[in-house]
């Protein structure tokens, strides 16, 4: 879990946790205070929605939810008994539907004995009570048979019922690795993921990319005079802004802090200029109201940094251009976007 490192927000948070677990009754352990920072830290929405859903059901909170909680969002080895409890349940799933497949199979040859040794009688059968005999003999050994199918049948819905569970908790791990808890936008592990592969498939395809990078005007001030939960409100907005504001194959991260970043795959550099300028316009319209209070705060705005790739250079080095270019947008008055120049790569330098 990665927090943030400002000591403001960080002594606000941890003061919000303990007060809460005094209110509660709950031991300020490391592993429920942990259950607490999070939860007030807004990084991991999963388990602020479960623990609110079990102080709406129960009326309140014990030790003993905080640390399901812990050992099911929190805990270093969660992924570990994820992982493990998969293996078990798919080595035991198989292990009961392999058995039973086995006793289906014995069945069918009883029952295709059955049915041979019935053609013969048929053939012989003297009076309709020899008929009569031999059709319930055929109808308990049909019987035998459906109950087998029928035990396989439930087997196997079973079966399929624990693995869709299965795959929901991975793909919920799979989801909370690669996305900011408090946002919902991809985070930065999983931009650093996309820009690469981005880059890779445009040397490939002789395509090219631009890079936005948006950083939130003045965000310190909003902080300290409004507090850290708007704080907070107002990056879920700036993310909304962005997400919203973006089509198709565009990417949106949450880059660090109050940064974000966005990838417009086939897309040059007036193009990304035209899309940050879009985007920073709709954010400047928004009046920011405290959701608690009511209270409008008035406006937030923010900068944009444009850089366009060229092949060639790596994505470090395009990161940085538009970095430069974020910070010449701040330099020359904020609320507006700057363009990378274009620039002068290695294979192209002078000796
Ligand atoms: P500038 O216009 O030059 O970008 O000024 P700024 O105040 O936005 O920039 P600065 O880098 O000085 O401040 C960024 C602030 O963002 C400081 C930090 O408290 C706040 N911040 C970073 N992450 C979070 C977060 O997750 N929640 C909240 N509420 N604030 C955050
Ligand atoms: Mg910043
Ligand atoms: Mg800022």
């Amino acid at each position: 879990m990665q927090y943030d490192q400002d000591i403001t927000r960080a002594n606000d948070v941890a003061a919000q946790a303990f007060d809460r677990m005094k209110h509660e009754g709950i031991p300020p352990a490391p592993t429920n205070f942990e259950v607490w920072y999070v939860y007030f830290a807004n990084v991991n929405q999963d388990l602020k929605t479960e623990l609110n859903a079990i102080r709406a059901a129960n009326g309140k909170i014990t030790a003993q939810d905080c640390l399901m909680l812990h050992q099911k969002y929190l805990s270093e080895n969660r992924h570990q008994d994820l992982y493990q409890k998969a293996g078990d349940q798919i080595h035991s799933a198989l292990q009961d539907v392999s058995g039973l497949m086995n006793n289906v199979r014995e069945a069918t040859t009883e029952y295709s004995g059955t049915l041979e040794s019935v053609t013969q009688k048929i053939s012989t059968v003297k009076s309709p009570e020899d008929i009569k005999k031999v059709m319930e003999s055929v109808a308990k050994d049909t019987a035998k048979m459906l109950e087998q199918n029928k035990k396989l049948e439930d087997q196997l819905s079973k079966s399929s019922r624990a693995m869709d569970e299965l795959k929901h908790d991975l793909e919920r791990v799979r989801r909370e690795a690669m996305t900011d808890g408090l946002t919902g936008l991809s985070n930065r592990k999983s931009f650093d993921d996309q820009i690469k592969s981005l880059a890779d498939s445009c040397i490939q395809e002789g395509k090219t990319f631009t890079l936005l990078m948006v950083d939130i005007d003045h965000f310190k001030s909003f902080n300290d005079n409004f507090g850290h939960q708007v704080g907070d409100q107002v990056l879920r907005l700036v993310a909304r802004t962005l997400t919203d504001g973006v089509k198709g194959k565009d990417f949106a991260a949450r880059y660090g802090g109050e940064e974000f970043a966005i990838l417009l795959p086939d897309t040059n550099l007036n193009g990304g200029v035209i899309v940050g300028d879009n985007l920073r316009k709709t954010l400047a319209t928004k009046e920011i109201v405290n959701r608690a209070s009511g209270e409008h705060l008035g406006k937030i705005t923010m900068s944009v940094g444009a850089a366009q790739f060229y092949p060639g250079e790596d994505t470090e080095s395009l990161i940085e251009r538009a970095d430069a270019a974020l910070y010449t947008a701040k330099h020359n008055g904020r609320n507006q976007v700057a363009a990378a120049p274009t620039p002068v790569l290695s294979s192209q330098k002078k000796a």
